[in-house]
């Protein structure tokens, strides 16, 4: 599970962490992004929260979380948590839903990104608005803003605006943050220097989460 401020490449490193040990990737903001895109009730619930860059309230986020978690590939292969917990409570919801699952978290990764760095990453950041695979005004995709995983078309998010950032950095101090003593507590804490290219800041990652796994 990576927590790190939005823009620390915390949805990046997920998805190449997921690749390498061939898990689902569970992305909150991914499952709330298609439904407002799908228009579902779930979207439709979730918009205003999301472009405005306000969390969504805690008992959606968790039945959502929930209904993945109890899907068999977790069960079976492990999962990658992206994006979740981002409040106590959902943390507390989270330990005891996996209690009673029978399932554990290996480690909380608390990617470590400046502030200026992740402002800049921000403003430059552009996304698939089919696979969500992640492009900046600096990498672009090959051909045309189509994207060269899945040929979806890449934009910029709705939530990526100077304003929403700025709420979404506050709401990431004044209540995810918090969590990395939550985890420290539980001896599941690495913190992990999210500066360098995406591969070296995966190594790092690999590095950690194989030495908590093997001990
Ligand atoms: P992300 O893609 O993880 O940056 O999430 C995008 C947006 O989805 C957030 O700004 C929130 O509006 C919403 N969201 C995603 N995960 C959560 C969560 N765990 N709790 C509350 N809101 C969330």
């Amino acid at each position: 599970m990576i927590l790190g401020r939005q823009g620390a490449g915390k949805g990046t490193q997920c998805v190449r962490m997921a690749r390498h040990y061939v898990v689902p990737h569970i992305s909150t903001g991914d499952v709330f992004r298609s439904a407002v895109k799908e228009g579902t009730d779930l979207g439709l619930k979730a918009v205003e929260f999301l472009d405005a860059g306000k969390l969504i309230p805690d008992d959606v986020v968790i039945e959502v979380v929930r209904d993945r978690l109890e899907q068999p590939d977790v069960r079976s292969r492990g999962f990658v948590l992206d994006g979740f917990p981002r409040t106590a409570v959902q943390a507390e919801a989270l330990e005891s839903e996996l209690s009673e699952l029978g399932l554990s978290l290996d480690l909380a990764i608390d990617l470590q990104v400046p502030e200026n760095v992740v402002l800049e990453r921000l403003a430059a950041r552009r996304v698939c608005s089919t696979c969500a695979t992640n492009y900046s005004t600096t990498k672009p995709p090959h051909v045309n803003w189509t994207c060269d995983v899945c040929g979806g078309e890449v934009v910029q998010r709705a939530d990526d605006t100077e304003d929403a950032i700025r709420t979404r950095l506050g709401g990431y101090d004044g209540q995810t943050a918090p969590l990395i003593a939550w985890f420290e507590d539980r001896g599941l804490l690495a913190t992990i220097d999210g500066l360098g290219t995406a591969d070296e800041v995966t190594q790092r990652l690999v590095r950690a989460v194989d030495q908590q796994r093997l001990g």
